[in-house]
């Protein structure tokens, strides 16, 4: 089987990331810090205006993804899987942030992510590309995702294994189990089987 698995807040512990940075640069702008866990993006989490979100994420994105902790079991999991599968990571990061490839790939070598191919965004839009192509393409069989926009994209193909988060709770779809552990995403694939 084919399983593309998305990056950030699917493997790894973005926000938490993001927030802690953001609560640095905030605090110097006297901008608000405190986020609203229903919204994914920046601007609408914190509701800051999309120029000073844009401002932050240039000089902090390249700490932000060194810095990043995988979540509980991803790695030991990811390893157990590519025993048996081809893992396709697809993220939205953008191959257009300077650096943003080699310290990715770096993270993912540090961290021990065990996978065959990495594909970034090279889209125009900086945060966000359709993963439902790549997943063809790809002949994807199964994708792990956190996104909102990006399970209900895909669900209507293949299925979707879809980490639990307070911004995609409205997903409700046939083709989607939702998952708060990585133990959860192993005993569904071994099922599928
Ligand atoms: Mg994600």
């Amino acid at each position: 089987m084919v399983i593309g698995i998305d990056i950030d807040n699917t493997i790894t512990h973005t926000t938490e990331t993001i927030m802690h940075y953001a609560r640095i640069f905030g605090e110097q702008r006297g901008l608000n810090t405190t986020p609203d866990p229903r919204y994914y993006y920046l601007e609408d989490t914190l509701g800051w205006d999309k120029a000073v979100a844009e401002e932050f994420l240039s000089h902090y994105l390249g700490c932000i993804y060194r810095d990043m902790l995988p979540k509980e079991q991803a790695v030991e999991v990811i390893q157990e899987l590519k025993r048996e599968h081809e893992i396709i990571l697809i993220t939205s990061r953008n191959r257009q942030y300077p650096e943003v490839e080699k310290i990715t790939r770096e993270w993912l070598d540090q961290n021990g992510i065990a996978y065959d191919r990495l594909i970034l965004n090279a889209t125009g839009n900086m945060h966000y590309f359709s993963k439902l192509v790549v997943c063809q393409q790809n002949r994807v069989n199964l994708m792990i995702e956190d996104h909102h926009d990006l399970v209900s994209e895909i669900c209507g193909h293949i299925p979707v294994i879809m980490f639990d988060y307070p911004y995609n709770r409205h997903v409700n779809a046939n083709n989607v189990i939702r998952v708060e552990h990585w133990n959860q995403v192993h005993k569904w694939v071994k099922a599928w089987k």
